[in-house]
């Protein structure tokens, strides 16, 4: 189960398209952020202007890509979709932002991770609507001011934290996704249930929710893995028992956290004690980069109140050792 989605095979990418929510009303949660998204959208539709640029940041899976989809949807305008890591020259992002018409959007994922010449480049698009390009070379180099129609730039992080603070203070709007409760991540499942034209029991949609790590992306992922239980150990039909099956055969536990989650507690148990440990040792003993632990994993087991950060590493709660069937101090483990 890859919550980042950055794994998925083509025909599972097709799947997830076909969930996304292309509308407002589609969209299930994140009440506060939607509420005021509306505003801005109906002011800028009245107006005839371009959106403010948006930010979305939070963990992976919670409905950054979506939303900016539905933004774009929602002004009537097109959507060119690109990330940091692959917009690598100036000259890409040149072809890019030339290309867009009146307020398009240039949907940006990754945001984080663009190197710093096309970010420079990106300031003054974004604040003048204007790039700077270099035409020729040599002793004939000069650049030339282009305008460019006012669009607006949606752009999606993990890591806000990364963000330099001029890039982050071009945003007119800024909002965090938080991670879902689990009413909001069973209409989610119900909704993509009735899309993928399985029959399901409430109580099912509940458990497949309740397990998901607050994370639609996650309960679609579970939802198609227990349709394919359904079908071949069952009736086609999801109910509560054949749910539970399959998500134990996944190895999923009671409370959604799955193999790395569990391996990240274990390991700080078992190996430092309880904590503290620094992000780097911990993620050389679990095998997973330090990104990755502090980007997907580490979010969802502090929001849970399973770990905690000090200012000398990660630390386990007592629930931590509730949860595993351990013992504090002792070696006794379950
Ligand atoms: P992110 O960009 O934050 O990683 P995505 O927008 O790609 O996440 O969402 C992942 C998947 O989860 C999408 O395919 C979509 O089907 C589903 N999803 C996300 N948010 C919602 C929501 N609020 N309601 C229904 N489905 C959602």
């Amino acid at each position: 189960l890859d919550p980042t989605g950055e794994n998925l095979s083509p025909e599972e990418f097709d799947i997830e398209r076909a969930l996304r929510p292309v509308s407002f009303d589609d969209f299930t949660g994140q009440a506060r952020v939607l509420e005021n998204l509306k505003i801005f959208v109906q002011a800028a539709n009245l107006r005839g202007e371009a959106l403010d640029h948006t930010l979305f940041h939070g963990p992976p899976g919670l409905g950054k890509t979506t939303l900016a989809h539905i933004l774009a949807n929602e002004l009537g305008v097109n959507i060119k979709v690109t990330s940091g890591p692959v917009l690598d020259k100036p000259g890409d992002l040149a072809g890019l932002l030339t290309n867009l018409e009146e307020r398009d959007v240039l949907f940006i994922d990754e945001i984080h991770r663009l190197s710093p010449i096309v970010e420079e480049y990106l300031y003054s698009a974004m604040e003048d609507y204007k790039i700077d390009i270099m035409i020729e070379s040599g002793p004939n180099a000069r650049t030339v001011q282009i305008n460019l129609s006012p669009f607006t730039l949606i752009g999606a992080t993990t890591r806000s934290g990364l963000l330099t603070a001029p890039m982050r203070a071009r945003f007119g709007i800024q909002s965090r996704l938080e991670y879902y409760h689990t009413e909001l991540l069973s209409t989610i499942v119900e909704r993509s249930a009735e899309i993928l034209k399985v029959p399901i029991t409430n109580d099912a949609a509940i458990e497949i929710a309740g397990r998901s790590r607050g994370t639609p992306r996650i309960c679609n992922a579970l939802l198609r893995r227990v349709r394919d239980f359904a079908q071949i150990k069952g009736n086609g039909n999801i109910d509560l028992e054949i749910s539970q099956f399959g998500l134990k055969a996944l190895n999923v536990d009671a409370h959604g956290l799955d193999e790395m989650d569990n391996k990240i507690l274990t390991t700080i148990i078992d190996k430092f004690k309880g904590g503290p440990v620094g992000i780097t040792t911990l993620a050389t003993a679990v095998s997973e980069s330090a990104e990755t632990l502090e980007e997907v994993y580490e979010p969802f087991l502090i929001q849970q109140g399973f770990i905690m950060r000090t200012p000398r590493g990660r630390e386990v709660t007592e629930l931590a050792y509730t949860h595993l069937g351990k013992v504090k101090g002792g070696t006794q483990g379950g």
